[in-house]
């Protein structure tokens, strides 16, 4: 979508600016449509008759090369897939690779639910943001279509979250199927030696399914023609997952190989001749999947088993991985790929950002401290963190610097004079004080003069780092 610029959109649209569809003109609309505001058909008029040309080219013009899948149903569904770009930089990520968490088939009732119940309330919140589970993946491992359905019923009657059914088995499947068909489930897997039996399945229950050749791209390929050729149009890819060895190196490629391919169309990580000629590139354009759960294959012990996991999990995301399927409930292995998926899956155009108004720390009262700082989410809480740690009550004001840190708003003028008395003004601080003191951080030094002729405050610049507020504080605060 990089490519794409709002004029190619613009001279496909009616060109009416008539509004109808909210914006007010036409190319207000197209800008819309590259940022996935809005869709073709939010343009009222373009479904007319005579502008059916124009509406198929432009459909296919806004198709993203990498296919966006929907997981489940409901405020809980989830998108993967849908990429443009193969670097973040180029325009950004859409959607965020979805954890799930497995179930099995052989695990005790109170087990079972335990589990799941910790699924459905795992949540971190990080930079203001709250960060969760996506889905539950229900594996057979009894080698009983009882069992299977009973814990694929459980999964279902105790969690809203998308669900996978995972196994090679269609009987299996179907089973499970039958139970989670209005959940919209994933179907883990289609291989070559299943794919009769898989994909009528699919077909017969509409449900998204994962086309699935370990360390076989030429393999993958054959099958995701074959699901193509029935209908199957909703298509999850598995490259295989290896946690060491020559394998995991030749998985990276695979996985780069794969979504470049979709992207870009072709170009070489090794010979691809062959994969183009077979028509690769559409058939590679859909959301992959890795599974470290496998890392769970080679290691026994808890510890050992999430590290490798984990070790599994962060390289695969890095590669393009939309879903991953993960057996570790530990927040200690968890926490660093929600940390890695929140930082790559950022919108790089629009920063984490927080309201700019002032937030008090503690208990403040009217002699308390007022800190300045930046609306740069991670400037603020860690700022806000360092404070409520040293057990200081203050208030912190933050000023609308458009979402940068305190050194780049001061390099880029984001962060003025005017723009302190603006924060002073509209927040309402002064009528919780009774002093017109304001710690600016260091970075701010020079502009300190500035600020007091601006705002009738006195200004006292603070430490360079915020972990020194409290010492700061100690040592110069006494009013
Ligand atoms: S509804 Fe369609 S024709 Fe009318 S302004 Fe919007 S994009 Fe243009």
């Amino acid at each position: 979508m990089a490519k794409i610029s709002p004029m190619e959109i613009y001279r496909l649209l009616p060109g009416t600016n008539c509004k109808e569809c909210d914006e007010l003109t036409c190319m207000a609309f197209a800008s819309k449509l590259i940022e996935r505001e809005k869709t073709v058909l939010d343009c009222p008029p373009i479904s007319e008759d005579k502008y059916r040309e124009k509406r198929e080219e432009l459909i296919e013009l806004m198709t993203p090369p990498v296919k966006e899948i929907e997981l489940g149903t409901g405020e809980n569904a989830v998108k993967i897939g849908g990429e443009e770009v193969m670097y973040r930089h180029e325009l950004t990520y859409f959607n965020q690779t979805a954890f799930i968490i497995d179930v099995d088939d052989g695990m005790e009732s109170d087990a079972l639910l335990e589990r799941i119940k910790k699924i459905n309330n795992f949540e971190i919140v990080r930079v203001g943001q709250s960060l969760k589970l996506q889905g539950i993946a229900v594996r057979s491992k009894s080698n009983d279509l009882t069992k299977f359905g009973d814990t694929v019923l459980t999964a279902v009657e105790k969690s809203n979250l998308p669900i996978i059914l995972c196994s090679y088995d269609p009987e299996f499947l179907e089973v499970g199927l039958e139970i989670a068909v209005d959940r919209k489930p994933l179907i883990y897997a289609a291989t070559k030696d299943n794919l009769e039996a898989v994909s009528s399945l699919a077909l017969k229950y509409r449900c998204p399914v994962v086309a699935s050749s370990p360390g076989d791209i030429q393999g993958l390929i054959d099958i995701v023609h074959e699901l193509l050729e029935k209908g199957i149009e909703e298509i999850v890819l598995d490259v295989g997952s290896y946690p060491a060895g020559e394998r995991f190196g030749q998985m990276m490629e695979d996985l780069l190989m794969v979504r470049r391919m979709a992207i870009e169309g072709g170009l070489n990580v090794r010979d691809t001749s062959a994969l183009s000629r077979a028509g690769g590139i559409k058939a590679l354009g859909f959301p992959i999947i890795g599974t470290p759960i496998v890392s769970w294959l080679s290691e026994k012990d808890p510890i050992e088993g999430a590290m490798a996991e984990a070790s599994l999990a962060a390289s695969q995301i890095l590669r393009y991985c939309d879903i991953l399927i993960l057996h570790s409930l530990n927040t200690w292995s968890i926490l660093p790929l929600l940390t890695l998926r929140q930082n790559i899956y950022t919108d790089p155009r629009v920063p984490i950002r927080v309201d700019a108004k002032y937030y008090t720390i503690g208990s403040p009262n009217e002699n308390s401290p007022v800190l300045l700082t930046t609306n740069f989410a991670l400037t603020y809480y860690t700022v806000a963190g360092d404070i409520e740690s040293s057990k200081v009550s203050c208030y912190l004001l933050v000023v609308d610097t458009e979402g940068l840190a305190v050194e780049p708003a001061m390099a880029g003028g984001k962060l003025t004079a005017s723009l302190v008395k603006e924060a002073i003004e509209k927040s309402g601080i002064s009528k919780k004080v009774n002093h017109k003191k304001i710690i600016i951080p260091a970075m701010t030094a020079r502009i300190s003069g500035d600020i007091e002729d601006e705002t009738g405050w006195e200004v006292l610049v603070g430490p360079i780092d915020s972990s020194r507020i409290e010492k700061y504080l100690d040592e110069n605060w006494n009013v």
